[in-house]
């Protein structure tokens, strides 16, 4: 069974958001989805799932600076599920 290794993470100001997604395809490991909640202005925001490797691609292509990002001295390892 393979694990999940997370080295970073993201903190999302959800409030800033436009919903414009650039930030889903600019993930390398694919661990932002938008959210199926609405945020005060009623768009969608990106929630982070496991695997965030703290590269910053997101922060670099948001036009609204909704993402600080953070990497771990150690890395987390989940267990995959299903
Ligand atoms: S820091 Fe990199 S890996 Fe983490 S959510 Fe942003 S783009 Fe994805
Ligand atoms: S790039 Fe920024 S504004 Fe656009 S959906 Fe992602 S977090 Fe929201």
């Amino acid at each position: 069974m393979t694990g999940i290794e997370t080295r970073g993470t993201v903190r999302i100001d959800i409030e800033r958001c436009k919903g414009c997604e650039l930030c889903i395809p600019a993930c390398p490991p694919n661990v932002l989805r938008m959210s199926s909640t609405r945020n005060e202005i009623g768009v969608l925001f990106p929630e982070l799932l496991p695997g965030c490797t703290g590269c910053s691609a997101c922060a670099l292509v948001c036009p609204d600076f909704c993402f600080d990002v953070y990497r771990y001295e150690t890395p987390l390892h989940h267990e995959a599920t299903a």
